[in-house]
Formats: structure tokens, sequence, C-alpha cells
């Protein structure tokens, strides 16, 4: 294999590990506290680190009495004295789970693309001097990555027709998320049709009973 070839398939392997990483956090249970530090812990900067921390929020009436109050206020400050809301991840994840469901349309990936955007530069312009440049969004995620590879390649985003789950699949007739979906499906088709051959003797010896 020359060398083009074999780089192309490192990357497009690259881009379907992003992409399962996308499915992985597509599923993850965001009550589930461990569940979540795990995900944060071992795919650190998939996404903007802001998307996890609660979104701070206010009326205009009370960010102008904090004004009013603390004149000299830093925006640090005055941002942990805003009401906590739900962390951006939780929309974010819904428009993931969304964007599975209606085949990665357009719309769904602006909002998803742009939500990375907004949220990297936010996290390091809040309170300084933001140029247009910054504002629009330079650095790259590679949950941006996953999002414009599954775009393009829409048949990869499945549902394991086992246990529901989102998944992505490396070969057009994968069906399972995993091996071990894989198997208890099998398992499970061994023992329908054990029972249904144990259902046809028992109504054989019936039937023979009757006569
Ligand atoms: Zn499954």
């Amino acid at each position: 294999m020359n060398e083009e070839l074999k780089h192309a398939q490192a990357r497009a392997e690259d881009l379907v590990k992003d992409a399962q990483v996308l499915a992985k956090l597509a599923n993850l249970n965001l009550m589930d506290r461990a569940g979540v530090d795990y995900f944060q812990h071992n795919f650190k900067d998939f996404v903007p680190e802001r998307f996890w921390e609660p979104w701070r929020f206010s009326t205009k009436e009370e960010l102008q009495k904090a004004w009013q109050e603390f004149p000299n206020i830093s925006s640090e400050e005055l941002r942990a004295k805003l009401r906590p809301g739900p962390p951006p991840v939780q929309k974010f994840q819904e428009w993931l789970q969304d964007a599975w469901r209606t085949g990665f349309s357009l719309n769904a990936c602006l909002r998803l693309l742009s939500a990375c955007s907004v949220f990297s530069e936010l996290s390091l312009k809040l309170g300084g001097d933001v140029q247009f440049e910054d504002f629009v969004g330079q650095s790259e995620w590679p949950a941006q990555r996953a999002i414009l590879f599954l775009a393009v390649d829409v048949w990869r985003a499945r549902f394991c027709q086992r246990c529901g789950k989102m998944f992505v699949a490396d070969k057009t007739g994968r069906k399972f998320c995993s091996s071990e979906c894989f198997a208890t499906s099998r398992k499970n088709v061994k023992r329908l049709w054990a029972s249904d051959a144990r259902e046809k003797q028992r109504s054989k010896k019936q039937s023979r009973r009757k006569r």
C-alpha cells in the first residue's frame, strides 16, 4: 500500500473513533455523576469545557442591580453571582440525539457546530476585548469533526437493534452497538428456535394423545 493511501486510511479510522466518542456523548446519562466524570476525564477537550458547567443567566434587571450594588465587580465575579441553570451539554445532547434521528440535517449540524465555537470563545474572551475573528471561532473540536463526518457518512449513525443505543457503524452490515448485543441477540434467536421446536413437539404429542 502506498503512503498516501495509508495516510488516508489512518485518517478515516481516526474519524470513526471521534464519531464513536460522539455516540458515547449522545448516550451518556447526564444524571449519573460517575459516568459524566468518566467521560470528561477520558475524552478531555472533546467539547469545550464550559459545556459541563452550569449556564449562568439573569434578567436585564438583575444584571443592572448587580452592577449598581457592586460597581467594580469583574465579569467573572459577576458570573458567579448569577443564577445557575443547566449546563449547556444538556441542550447539546438533546440536539445530538435529534441529529441522530433526523440523519444529520444541515440545521441540526449547524447548531451543534456553532455551540462548540461559541462556548470555546466565551470561555476565553469573556470580559476581554472580543475581536470578530475570536467570536466567529477558530478552534477546532473533535466533536465538530465527528459531526461533519457523520453529516457526510449518514449511514454510519445508527440505533442498535438490540439495546436501542446510538452507535457508529464501521461497516454497512453492522446492526448492533457491541459484541455483547450481537451475542445476546444471536442467543435470543437460538432460544426462540429452541422454544419454537419445543412448542411443535408439544403440539405433536397433544395431537397424538387426542387421536
Ligand atoms: Zn446495543
